[in-house]
């Protein structure tokens, strides 16, 4: 075996105490060899130093995030280069790109398949609050209206160093926890998220006079000006656009449905 460097030795000497304690006997030959630690601290380093990502991307977050795992950044410092392709042998989420709202059910889906510790990391401003989308028709604002976050790394996109500081951050919080306090060793503690289902685009049921009216009125405004390129006479032949039944039907549908919920 290799002998070990000098100030290793001095460091290791330096660290010797003497064993006081009656009833536990150290024979003579292991007497300098036994490390103390508690529980937490080989549990939480353990841990940590066997984070296994999911192996999935969402949008150009992704990209960087590939990044990180290849040789100039090289994740697997921190034993975290086996990105995993199912969720049962994967215990951190990175949600790395645009969440939309078609991909929400089957991003919850896979966290509830996840076993516990599990962690969840929020890459880039789309993951996190919706990005440049935010409000836009497909897009939600924020993975963490679904699933809890642990750590948030802004950025559009974060650079792969910004990822490796929000992991690091990730590791430091594993450590501050407790075998004691964890939430998965507590009873009835399992926390399935419920999946959210697809349906009619997000609206609030109360604006629909508002937005009935002004879309008549901006059809109306297109149809007229149209009229009036063509020569004028058509302007005055074309009336409101009327919606169709199947419209009125899922528009009274969602007022009684958003009435119910209401009490
Ligand atoms: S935060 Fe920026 S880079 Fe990341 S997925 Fe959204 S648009 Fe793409």
């Amino acid at each position: 075996m290799a002998s070990l460097p000098p100030n290793f030795q001095q460091l290791k000497q330096d660290q010797l105490q003497p064993f006081l304690h009656d009833e536990i006997s150290v024979p003579a030959d292991l007497e300098g060899n036994v490390l103390i630690t508690t529980v937490d601290k080989i549990y939480n380093w353990s841990r940590r130093s066997s984070m296994w990502p999911l192996l999935f991307g969402l949008a150009c977050c992704a990209i960087e995030m590939i990044a990180s795992a290849a040789s100039r950044y090289d994740l697997s410092r921190f034993g975290m280069e086996v990105m995993r392709p199912s969720p049962r042998q994967s215990d951190l989420m990175i949600v790395s790109g645009t969440v939309t709202k078609k991909m929400v059910p089957a991003i919850v889906r896979i966290y509830n398949q996840m076993a516990e510790p599990r962690y969840v990391v929020s890459m880039g401003a789309c993951a996190t609050g919706g990005g440049p989308f935010k409000e836009g028709y497909n897009v939600v604002s924020g993975i963490d209206k679904y699933i809890p976050v642990d750590v948030y790394v802004p950025g559009c996109p974060p650079t792969p160093e910004a990822l490796i500081y929000g992991l690091m951050k990730m590791h430091e919080k594993v450590d501050r926890q407790s075998v004691v306090s964890v939430p998965w060793y507590q009873k009835d503690s399992s926390q399935f998220v419920p999946v959210p289902r697809l349906g009619p685009d997000i609206f609030d049921p109360r604006q629909v006079e508002l937005i009935k009216d002004t879309t008549l009125k901006a059809a109306t405004g297109a149809a007229a000006a149209n009229g009036a390129a063509a020569g004028g006479a058509a302007a005055e032949t074309r009336g409101p656009v009327e919606l169709s039944a199947k419209a009125i039907a899922r528009m009274e549908e969602a007022k009684r449905r958003w009435r119910a919920k209401q009490g």
